[in-house]
């Protein structure tokens, strides 16, 4: 069992008051609050530890370069990966998957090749592939969702054919809340000798993950969702992928040798990290993920499903409410819309009651083309949300109902 007054007590902003309310924050799926240990660190890198990494041979710059390692293996540890060069730090998933369709789709891809994506992707994980279809003339085939938003996996198996290079899928739905059924996926696309892409930018943060258990071939996410800093993202990459992979930006630290008759490069991990990181957030990512350690990935899970399926329940008992996403196995978010109340209507009138929620078509505009509306208003759960302040929520979208 959780601790979750304890918990709460790590999180500062958790006490702040919103129009004269105590903040309950729904909002967990655009971003999750800092626990005082990751903003204590930040505070102490800049006031203790700050040079520039890799560069210098004074010994501040040796011991803030050894600070980014550790979490650099703190990462890897994390997500059960085999290597450290296997564990590329960029600016976000958004970034990472950006790296990804560029770099891969320069070596493995011509024209006429396929990548196949889903119907509920974010758009970081459609519009970087787009780009692609301009500059390598690549084709994205797109996986239908059902009613219940799942993924139709018999129409995944169907697209692949012999010009399909790879496939990029959400592990779960920052919409839907619905959790893909990606071991399956993995296996499919494997048969076929076809590499994974897994976006676990919702996932990371809810559940254990484990590459080598998945065997997925890259893995992307944030840091600013798992309680860590924010600027600072995660790809994971088989290292028979990204030994082969062109570099993705030029400049310093991810070469070799630089001369006017040629360059060479870095080794990995460094060949995809150009320029100065943000060294300070990474190395209090490491508190982040040390923090989620302690409390337990397990437990984190076993706290938020139930959270989930209460705040599901007693949202349903409302008249006229619809919820979009009810897939068998969900995480975190619920989407929902209450008679023809306009989302953005309820999420102000939400927020004047200290709920915050978000509402809109959460970066997924194909998928509300799919499901035939313009947006949502999702609330999204983490560890430290409290049954009271479900309750609350709930009462609250009941008043907002009883106001039109
Ligand atoms: N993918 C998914 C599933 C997401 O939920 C998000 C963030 N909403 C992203 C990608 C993009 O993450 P970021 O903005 O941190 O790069």
């Amino acid at each position: 069992m959780l601790d979750v007054n304890k918990i709460r007590a790590d999180f500062p902003i958790l006490s702040t008051k919103i129009y004269g309310k105590p903040l309950i924050y729904l909002d967990n799926g655009a971003t999750t609050q800092k626990p005082r240990c990751v903003v204590d660190e930040i505070e102490c890198v800049y006031t203790t530890l700050n040079a520039n990494v890799h560069r210098g041979v004074h010994t501040l710059s040796q011991q803030a370069t050894d600070a980014m390692e550790a979490t650099r293996e703190a990462v890897r540890s994390f997500i059960n990966a085999p290597s450290t060069k296997e564990i590329i730090f960029t600016k976000g998933t958004t970034e990472s998957i950006n790296l990804v369709a560029h770099s891969f789709c320069q070596q493995f891809c011509s024209e006429g090749d396929e990548i196949i994506i889903s119907e509920m992707e974010h758009h970081a994980n459609i519009v970087s592939w787009q780009l692609q279809e301009t500059i390598k003339g690549i084709k994205l085939r797109v996986i239908p969702i059902n009613e219940r938003g799942e993924l139709k996996l018999d129409e995944f198996e169907k697209l692949i054919n012999p010009k399909t290079k790879l496939v990029s899928i959400m592990h779960v739905s920052n919409v839907l809340g619905t959790v893909n059924p990606i071991e399956e996926i993995i296996a499919i696309a494997h048969k076929h000798d076809i590499p994974v892409l897994i976006d676990g930018a919702q996932s990371i943060q809810h559940q254990t993950i484990d590459v080598q258990q998945l065997d997925c071939d890259f893995f992307v996410f944030s840091s600013h969702k798992i309680y860590g800093p924010n600027g600072i993202g995660v790809l994971y990459g088989k290292e028979k992928w990204l030994d082969r992979m062109p570099p993705y930006q030029g400049g310093g630290e991810m070469i070799g040798h630089v001369s006017f008759k040629g360059t060479t490069f870095n080794e990995l991990p460094f060949k995809f990290e150009a320029g100065t990181p943000d060294y300070v957030g990474i190395i209090a990512l490491r508190k982040a993920l040390e923090y989620v350690k302690n409390i337990g990935l397990d437990s984190i899970k076993q706290y938020e499903d139930e959270l989930l399926q209460y705040c599901t329940a007693e949202l349903m008992k409302i008249d006229g409410m619809k919820i979009y996403g009810t897939a068998v196995r969900k995480s975190s978010a619920i989407s929902f819309l209450v008679n023809d109340i306009h989302h953005y209507d309820m999420g102000m009138l939400l927020d004047k009651m200290g709920i915050a929620v978000r509402t809109g078509h959460h970066c997924a505009q194909p998928l509300m083309e799919a499901l035939g509306i313009e947006g949502t208003v999702r609330a999204s759960v983490a560890f430290y949300n409290t049954r009271d302040e479900i309750d609350a929520f709930v009462a609250a979208v009941r008043r907002v109902v009883s106001m039109f």
